[in-house]
């Protein structure tokens, strides 16, 4: 296995039982309009042939936690359809289609993260197709929401390369198809625990769509340092905001209210995708970050709020990594729970000064193109 595989050698965690459980009877829906989601059981026959953390039962455990939050909710369902070569040229070189044609066949491994089973090739170009159409679909109206729960992830594939569970580039394969649907701006939040690399390569010298991810670091892929902000035309469009291991809920909420929030009022984008990875859960195998299930309902709800507030309310969340089936079934529960109107405030505890510093660090590595951001408050 390779080294996004890799897992810690203990669970230096405690578990908390009582965390995290969405509270359906606490639940009011204010949307007016189904929530989408695009799911496909074909993304179920990508499987490994022996353990590895990217399995088919994460979308199970993601599935069940969005079933539970929607409950009865009015759901319009998206599935997964072949993407159009076309649609895929947007974000990825012609010779890396043509390598995946090639390669994804039978069972065999790309990178020693990176599997290939037999239904691999389907489920990749099933989710890219499944991303355009639900990019297609939130650009319909001013006030959209939805989730889409796709295997394989994208947010590592670069335009040249698949890597770390990734082999098309998902979210920006639908950034691209809202752009084309007439979007002026996207922006993409990645908090993934993992850096979205793959995104940032795609989008490093396009104005129209701001990047920022929020990262362990160091971790796997190694890339995402404050300093990378991207180049040419889009220079100051590339935002990392690189959290020391164990940062939970409060580093958090305020990388949010001193910069996430802020970035997104001024830029001004008319939707915003989420690489939501929940592999910075406290549960999490694969890295040591803090984030509690609730904590996810919080950043989501966050950025719904912002949405709102900024004149659109066009909001897609993507699944990305997530390798603990329980701490998936309670995200992806709190994150719908968001959608449908539940308030789930960001906490207001003061991180440690070691988080602290490393967000004023990276404010300080931004101050040339984003002066006097002005925290939230609240
Ligand atoms: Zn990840």
């Amino acid at each position: 296995m390779g080294k996004l595989s890799r897992k810690r050698p203990a669970e230096p965690f405690p578990t908390h039982p009582e965390r995290g459980t969405v509270r359906l009877t606490a639940m009011r829906s204010r949307t007016l309009f189904p929530i989408a989601v695009a799911d496909d059981t074909s993304f179920d026959a990508h499987a490994p042939r022996g353990p590895h953390p990217e399995r088919p039962e994460r979308l199970v455990a993601a599935r069940a936690g969005l079933n539970r939050a929607l409950g009865a909710s009015d759901r319009t369902r998206i599935a997964a359809r072949p993407a159009l070569h076309a649609e895929l040229l947007a974000a990825h070189s012609a010779e890396h289609i043509a390598r995946l044609e090639r390669d994804l066949h039978g069972h065999g491994y790309l990178d020693a993260d990176t599997y290939v089973s037999p239904g691999t090739r389907a489920a990749a170009w099933g989710a890219a197709g499944a991303s355009v159409d639900f990019a297609q679909y939130l650009m319909l109206e001013r006030e959209r929401f939805g989730f889409a729960l796709l295997r394989p992830p994208g947010h590592h594939a670069t335009r040249e390369a698949a890597m770390g569970f990734c082999y098309l580039n998902n979210i920006a394969i639908a950034a691209y198809a809202a752009l084309a649907a007439g979007a002026a701006k996207v922006a993409i939040v990645d908090w993934d625990v993992h850096h979205g690399n793959g995104t940032q390569a795609i989008f490093e010298d396009d104005p129209r769509v701001l990047f920022i991810s929020l990262h362990e670091w160091p971790l796997y892929p190694g890339t995402g340092k404050a300093s990378e902000l991207g180049r040419g035309a889009g220079a100051g469009f590339n935002v990392n905001i690189p959290l020391p291991e164990h940062a939970g809920p409060a580093a958090y909420a305020s990388a949010f209210r001193k910069l996430v929030l802020p970035m997104l009022d001024r830029f001004g984008a008319d939707l915003t995708l989420v690489s939501a990875g929940f592999d910075a859960h406290e549960r999490d195998p694969l890295a040591s970050m803090a984030l509690t299930s609730e904590s996810y309902g919080a950043m989501a709800a966050a950025l719904l709020a912002q949405a709102k507030r900024s004149g659109h309310s066009r909001v897609g969340f993507f699944l990305e990594g997530g390798y603990d089936l329980r701490a998936l079934d309670e995200s992806v529960g709190h994150v719908t729970a968001a959608m449908l109107g539940t308030e789930i405030p960001l906490t207001r505890d003061e991180p440690e000064s070691h988080f602290t510093a490393a967000i004023d660090e990276t404010a300080l590595a931004l101050a040339p193109y984003w002066q006097d951001l002005r925290p939230y408050e609240s």
